[in-house]
């Protein structure tokens, strides 16, 4: 029988054909899937830039879903939940990718961060904790730890601010020595308001001293807590030594010298004290003790309020003008009331204090802004001194 060799020659290009028909068809296949994933991206990020946060994320899910290897898009999913408040979500989409044995260190270490971000917004502070300690020894380790210092602050747990103050401080990120300062003071309040225990609290506010020699508060607070324990004179030399070491807060204690001076029969030292001061920065607060001093030294009122207006020709104070008016005799009868609760009234915000971080005013001196938490960024001196 006669071989066919015709067959052959049409059947193996038929063979060849079909082979490369399939080929084709499987490349097309995985270019078709490979292409879905990039457009449910590009749809998801079109949503974005049109606020559309919804359609977003289901975008995103969606290109997820026909790529679950992608790191990315997790990353970008995880962070549109946060922000949008779905910490439940933006967690799982976090610890998902940290439970995947295939990912690399650089970005496990993201995704803890990640993870510590979410817990922190979501509030759940012990989590947070937890997630940001995990990040020691990773490149995120300076920031962990500047929001574990603000967490510890909020919690007022001074032992692990300051733990994490001293490491920051060790790591060259700044300078935390009047920080440190502050956390001792914060201590010291406490032993002696919640334990009455005066000693240790003497004993922390000298460490505050020598931790930061020039901070006005631990001398400040030390003096207090020696009034408080009837140690006048020791009181006052904490104040007068704030001339050589912070002098820029004596406005702040001005008034109070002058009440302790009186008591110990210091007025002529506390009123050196505070003229040089005044000499050096002329300041209403202390122009206000000159006056007072004055008067415990049995000036009366009326010719002592002179100081006042002596203020005002160095430096215009509708403060000083208002205390000074007080002891005005009017011609007018009944006048002078009115006149002084109009002029008081307009004084008061004159009279407060700003914190030059974010604004926050308020009557009393705050050694951290209750606004923004931050240490000593209110000026000592009035609002309308700024
Ligand atoms: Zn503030």
């Amino acid at each position: 029988m006669e071989f066919d060799l015709s067959w052959l020659l049409l059947g193996v290009p038929i063979v060849f054909a079909l082979g490369w028909l399939a080929s084709r068809l499987d490349l097309r296949q995985l270019r078709i899937e490979n292409r879905q994933a990039p457009k449910a991206y590009f749809k998801g990020l079109n949503y974005l830039l049109n606020e559309q946060q919804d359609q977003a994320i289901d975008a995103f899910i969606e290109a997820v879903q026909r790529d679950p290897d992608t790191t990315e898009l997790h990353f970008a999913l995880g962070n549109l939940f946060r922000r949008r408040g779905e910490y439940e979500r933006a967690v799982r989409v976090h610890e998902h990718l940290l439970s995947r044995a295939d990912l690399p260190v650089a970005d496990r270490e993201r995704a803890q961060h990640a993870l510590a971000l979410d817990f922190l917004k979501a509030g759940l502070l012990d989590r947070a904790e937890e997630a940001l300690r995990k990040l020691d020894g990773t490149r995120y380790q300076e920031q962990a730890w500047l929001t574990l210092l603000s967490l510890y602050e909020r919690a007022r747990d001074w032992p692990q601010a300051t733990e994490v103050a001293v490491k920051l401080e060790r790591m060259q990120q700044g300078d935390f020595t009047h920080r440190l300062s502050h956390y001792l003071c914060e201590q010291a309040a406490t032993a002696l308001t919640k334990r009455q225990d005066v000693a240790q609290a003497e004993q922390l506010l000298q460490q505050a001293i020598q931790q930061a020699p020039t901070a006005a508060r631990p001398r400040i607070q030390l003096a207090g807590t020696l009034v408080g324990q009837g140690d006048v004179g020791g009181a006052f030399e904490r104040l007068t030594e704030l001339e050589r070491h912070a002098p820029q807060a004596l406005p702040l204690v001005a008034s109070e010298m002058v009440r302790i001076a009186q008591q110990i029969g210091q007025l002529g030292r506390a009123r050196e004290v505070l003229q040089r001061s005044y000499t050096g920065h002329p300041s209403v607060d202390i122009a206000d003790a000159l006056v007072q001093a004055d008067v415990a030294d049995g000036m009366p009122l009326r010719d002592a309020r002179e100081g006042y207006v002596r203020h005002m020709a160095v430096e215009p104070s509708l403060i000083a003008a208002s205390r000074w008016l007080s002891q005005e005799p009017f011609a007018q009868d009944g006048a002078h009331t009115v006149v002084q609760r109009s002029v008081e009234e307009a004084v008061r915000p004159l009279a407060r204090y700003r914190c030059a971080a974010c604004g926050f005013e308020a009557q009393g001196y705050f050694w951290q802004c209750p606004g923004c938490q931050a240490w000593d960024s209110f000026p000592p001196r009035r609002i309308e001194e700024l």
